[in-house]
């Protein structure tokens, strides 16, 4: 049971407060009082130090698609290994991975390689500003694009810092330079017509609009289609660029959200899924946009380099990650995702607990509050919210199921449709107890 004072994971944490800041490496995987380290990884499960067994939902925030070890991926992976792992030399394994995602997404004629999700998104930005030669960025209040300064702003008002009309820029990290905080317009998620206005205002000065259709720490509600064609026509009105953050939501079918909602974005960053288990990102646009890396001219306007940028090993696992998921993979997908969420809603009734799950294809998020979750304010947790929150999410993991802290669950290939029903069955005895 979690937590245990005699568990392994327990005198881990205690060992690595000497070495790693509050013990800890990533922000995003800390908990309270310890997180639980893990030993090892096999299809959709997790074994932690203890030898505790899990169902992993939490699949790397979003980015094991196939869950861990998966033969294909470890083939693909070693067989570059041996072949040596990374080069001062481009390889064609960088190419093949870019004709593959620029034969899915119609937007995209090229493609960058990068190493995670944050170093895409700062590249696009500053492609945006080198292409429009404009300063000012626009991004939702609550959606998390990375630790880039620009990308982090207003990630995470509190009530108080809200704004009484429109959304204000406010500081995520300390440190935060003001300038920074005047160059970002924050919208609101699923508000067209103050998303649409504040962009007009500031116009003429925007580089780009930045949005994920599906934004996690905004609630993860899907985008309105409505709002995303009014950002598409209005960045078209005021010469910005719309980017579409796709670092998650490009799990939710072959050609990512852009596909569902069939929106053509001017750029596109990437990352998670398409590096099959290892550390990558990628910005993907049209020609005369990506041209700003080009480095014929002499300097390119915008150089990027990078020591493991379209790491080969990288590339070749993510050639067999996006190979394995075809059209069936992705309906599967669907599938399992359609019957977690009926199957917890069903509970939220059955245990009559205010909430319920938001998201599409294989994520969903569940959610605390008594009314509809389309927005980061709609998504804000009471202190009672939260307190549930925190509750389920132990007692889930005291079930044999691991889920993000914020209640994000993310599918993955290996799944049966025995796990699926063990993953309900979880959420349902936790919903319970949350309803005590
Ligand atoms: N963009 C989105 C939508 C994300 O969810 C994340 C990470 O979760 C990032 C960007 C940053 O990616 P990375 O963690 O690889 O830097």
């Amino acid at each position: 049971m979690y937590p245990d004072p005699n568990s392994s994971s327990q005198k881990m944490y205690d060992r690595a407060l000497a070495s790693l800041p509050g013990g800890n490496t990533r922000t995003t995987v800390f908990m309270k009082p310890y997180p639980i380290y893990a030993a090892r990884g096999e299809g959709c499960r997790v074994w932690d130090l203890d030898g505790n067994v899990y169902i992993d939902c939490i699949n790397n925030f979003t980015s094991q698609i196939h869950g861990h070890a998966h033969p294909a991926l470890i083939k693909a992976a070693t067989a570059q290994l041996a072949l040596g792992s990374a080069f001062g030399l481009p390889t064609a394994s960088e190419v093949d991975l870019a004709e593959l995602l620029a034969s899915r997404l119609p937007s995209v004629d090229q493609v960058r390689f990068a190493n995670s999700g944050t170093e895409a998104v700062m590249m696009a930005l500053k492609a945006a500003r080198a292409h429009t030669g404009r300063p000012k960025i626009a991004k939702c209040e609550g959606a998390y694009h990375g630790s880039y300064d620009y990308a982090e702003v207003s990630l995470d008002p509190t009530p108080e810092a809200w704004g009484r009309n429109a959304p204000v820029s406010v500081a995520y990290a300390k440190g935060t330079p003001d300038n920074v905080l005047a160059d970002v317009v924050t919208i609101p998620f699923n508000d067209t017509e103050a998303a649409v206005s504040l962009i007009r205002e500031h116009g003429r000065e925007l580089a780009c609009v930045l949005v994920d259709p599906m934004p996690n720490r905004a609630g993860l509600a899907p985008a309105d289609r409505a709002y995303l064609e009014a950002l598409r026509k209005v960045t078209r009105e005021v010469g910005a660029l719309l980017i579409f953050d796709e670092v998650i939501t490009f799990r939710l079918g072959y050609r990512g959200a852009q596909g569902i909602w069939n929106i053509d974005p001017d750029l596109t960053t990437l990352g998670k899924i398409i590096g099959g288990g290892f550390p990558v990102g990628a910005i993907g646009g049209r020609r005369d946009v990506m041209a700003v890396f080009d480095p014929r001219p002499g300097k390119p306007a915008l150089p990027h380099g990078g020591t493991f940028s379209a790491n080969p090993v990288t590339m070749r696992a993510g050639i067999a990650a996006m190979e394995l998921l075809d059209d069936a993979a992705f309906a599967r997908l669907d599938t399992m995702g359609e019957a977690v969420r009926s199957g917890i809603n069903e509970a939220f009734r059955r245990h009559g607990v205010p909430g319920g799950t938001v998201g599409l294809g294989s994520l969903l998020k569940i959610h605390f509050a008594d009314r509809l979750v389309r927005d980061y304010r709609s998504a804000y947790l009471s202190e009672e919210e939260a307190r549930r929150q925190t509750v389920f999410s132990r007692a889930l993991l005291n079930r044999g199921v691991l889920a993000a802290g914020n209640g994000l669950m993310a599918l993955s290939t290996p799944m049966t449709d025995a796990d699926i029903h063990a993953i309900i069955d979880a959420a349902s005895g936790a919903l319970e107890e949350v309803a005590g």
